[in-house]
């Protein structure tokens, strides 16, 4: 009997994105020298590729010594790794398939470990997951679904959804959050949260976020017909996208095309992204900035952020990620974090702003420290265009036939 276990790191990507590839090429061998030393001479560690390693087990008595070994790999990785002057903890997935019980080709147990390690993933990481038959099925699924986002946009099953930002001091609108949604015929609603990463792995968000961009482009040009003027809508950027030679061009041909003033436009980019760019992401930082569009850092608090670097960068407002909010009042890390969180982005002269919230205890607390501006269930739910301008929008009382007659104050 054998075994092929598939390990899969965990949040890897975030470090060599927010350090840079030469820290993530020193963790990886320090994990691979770990993975040596914890199995038997007859056992074989292969790195795959990015941050996959395959371990072949061969030998075995029973189908349980595979569980068990993999399960001493996992535990190996409580103490932490050395990646030059760096220290790393860091935890993994891991997926097993037995030969010959659940394949007797390579490409078959190798298929079979893959979808056990998605499982552990699903399940919350840093676990070992062993290969069931009804894993295949879950794996084809994946594969349909990447099939039936390459056709999305021409079928028009995408739309964006908006979310209110709200002033805390004034308790008034500034602004919203261009959300997409992706409805399937058969699949029905598939949250952002399954499709973005695949879209991300295949490169298909370039066209998704060339349609988010457009789309909600548009919107704020046919809003500006009819209501006030209210704040800025902000689209989130992948950083595929900010890798793009022409975005800092395109961006602006939407401005002129839709006549949008460019504060109007906020570009929402991760904290894992800028981070990991350094240099590059700074030069077209700055030249978003001097289009006139705002720039936001968003899921702040998550990544790993130089703040030498956060000093030099032009952004204009910081946003809490959600995870830091939810414990709040009562957690007193949640509450250290953010309140950490608003001194610095008060200090480096950002607008504040925290999402996913959603109660009043929250929204006290926040406005307690100083943030000022907030996001969540309790103002909205991330509505369609439609119930968003019907119920936040305010219809301008003077008719203007060309809306960039008005000059907004912003
Ligand atoms: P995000 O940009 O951090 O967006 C905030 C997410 O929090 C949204 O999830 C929103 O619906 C949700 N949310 C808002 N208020 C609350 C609240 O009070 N409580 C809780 N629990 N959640 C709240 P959504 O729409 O599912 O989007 C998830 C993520 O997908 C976004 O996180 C963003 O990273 C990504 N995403 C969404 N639309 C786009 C897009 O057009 N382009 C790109 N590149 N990414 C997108
Ligand atoms: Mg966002
Ligand atoms: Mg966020």
């Amino acid at each position: 009997m054998g075994a092929v276990l598939f390990l899969d790191l965990d949040r890897f990507k975030h470090i060599n994105d927010s350090l840079g590839h030469p820290v993530g090429d020193l963790l990886l061998k320090s994990i691979a020298h770990r993975l040596k030393e914890s199995l038997r001479d007859i056992d074989t560690v292969a790195r795959l590729g990015g941050d996959e390693f395959i371990i072949l087990l061969p030998g075995l008595q029973t189908a349980g010594d595979a569980e068990s070994i993999a399960t001493k790999l996992l535990n190996s990785f409580s103490a932490p790794f050395q990646a030059g002057e760096h220290e790393f903890f860091i935890s993994t997935s891991i997926g097993a398939a037995l030969f010959p019980t659940d394949g007797g080709d390579v490409a078959t147990l190798i298929k079979n470990a893959d979808a056990a390690m998605y499982r552990s993933k699903a399940k919350g990481r840093n676990r070992v997951e062993s290969y069931t038959r009804d894993l295949t099925a879950q794996a084809s699924e994946r594969i349909a679904l990447e099939h039936e986002l390459r056709r999305a946009i021409e079928r028009n099953e995408f739309t964006l959804s908006y979310q209110p930002k709200v002033s805390l001091l004034t308790q008034r609108l500034v602004g919203a959050e261009a959300l997409i949604r992706w409805s399937h015929p058969t699949f029905g609603d598939v949250p952002p949260e399954r499709f973005i990463p695949l879209a991300e792995e295949n490169g298909m968000i370039l066209q998704i976020g060339e349609w988010v961009l457009e789309r909600a482009c548009q919107q704020l040009h046919q809003w500006n017909q009819t209501y006030d003027i209210f704040g800025s809508l902000s689209v989130n950027l992948a950083g595929a996208q900010l890798r793009q030679p022409n975005l800092v061009n395109r961006i602006e041909q939407l401005l002129t095309e839709y006549r949008l003033q460019p504060g109007c436009l906020q570009l929402e980019i991760t904290e894992n992204f800028i981070m990991s760019q350094t240099e590059e992401a700074l030069s077209v930082l700055h030249r978003l900035k001097n289009l006139g569009v705002q720039l936001a850092i968003d899921d702040f608090g998550t990544g790993y952020s130089s703040l030498s670097y956060l000093k030099r960068l032009p952004l204009d407002i910081l946003k809490i990620d959600q995870s830091f909010v939810r414990g709040l009042p009562d957690d007193p890390h949640d509450a250290a974090i953010v309140r950490a969180i608003i001194a610095l982005g008060r200090s480096m002269q950002l607008t504040v702003i925290a999402e996913g919230v959603e109660n009043l205890e929250q929204q006290q607390f926040l406005a307690d420290e100083g943030c000022e501006q907030i996001q969540g269930y309790i103002v909205s739910l991330p509505l369609p265009p439609e119930e968003f301008c019907a119920t936040f929008l305010r219809i301008t009382v003077s008719d203007f036939s060309d809306s960039t007659a008005r000059k907004p104050s912003l």
